[in-house]
């Protein structure tokens, strides 16, 4: 039965969105807080939206094997703890990790029988107005996120599960339904 829960797909895209929805509607889930080496963004504290690290704490931790999976995204590092995860899934806490498609990866790789989503926006023009209406980033930054969101979306295929986020309570339903499903033990519908 899937216990960990991926959630990948480009930047922008409603992964933040539709995650605080889920979590809402199925409060039994915990959320994985990741490691990051980006500056934090305003109103964000340590230890809540991630772990704030300079690159040699993320090196030292990487060395010692404290990540599960970790990536260089649009310049910067991010690694999901083997911490935030191994009490939860020893316990049989359901947990949601919210990564990029490189560390989704690696995730399918090592724990296969976590359940991995691709959230794919309508097309990369709504991509953009998202990234750009979200207002988080400076122009230069959205354009790294949509270089690597190209890449990102070409890998969709390798999802099984993949739900386009373009009317927001559609997509939600989505995702609610398929989480549910898979933590009742069913077999999540394609
Ligand atoms: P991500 O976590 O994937 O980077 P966010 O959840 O931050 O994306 O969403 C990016 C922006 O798009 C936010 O401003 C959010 O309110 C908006 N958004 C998310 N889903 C939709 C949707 N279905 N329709 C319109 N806007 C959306
Ligand atoms: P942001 O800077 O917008 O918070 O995140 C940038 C990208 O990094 C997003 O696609 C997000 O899902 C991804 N990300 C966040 N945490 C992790 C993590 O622990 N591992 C990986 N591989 N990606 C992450």
């Amino acid at each position: 039965m899937a216990r960990v829960f991926v959630i990948t797909g480009p930047s922008g895209v409603g992964k933040g969105t539709l995650i605080s929805g889920l979590m809402r509607q199925l409060p039994q889930l915990e959320l994985s807080v990741s490691a990051t080496t980006r500056a934090p963004r305003t109103g964000e504290r340590d230890g809540v939206q991630y772990h704030f690290l300079s690159n040699e704490e993320f090196d030292r931790l990487e060395a010692q094997g404290g990540f599960v999976e970790h990536a260089n995204y649009a310049g910067r590092r991010y690694g999901t703890l083997r911490s935030e995860l191994e009490r939860r899934v020893q316990e049989g806490v359901p947990i949601v990790l919210e990564i990029e498609v490189q560390g989704a990866r690696q995730v399918r790789a090592s724990m296969p029988d976590a359940l991995q989503v691709f959230i794919a926006p309508p097309s990369l023009a709504v991509l953009r107005e998202r990234l750009v209406g979200r207002g988080t980033d400076d122009p230069a930054e959205v354009a790294r996120r949509l270089e690597v969101a190209q890449d990102e979306l070409a890998a969709q295929s390798e999802f099984s599960h993949v739900i386009v986020n373009d009317e927001l309570e559609q997509a939600q339903r989505e995702l609610v339904a398929l989480v549910q499903q898979a933590l009742q033990g069913g077999e999540p519908l394609d």
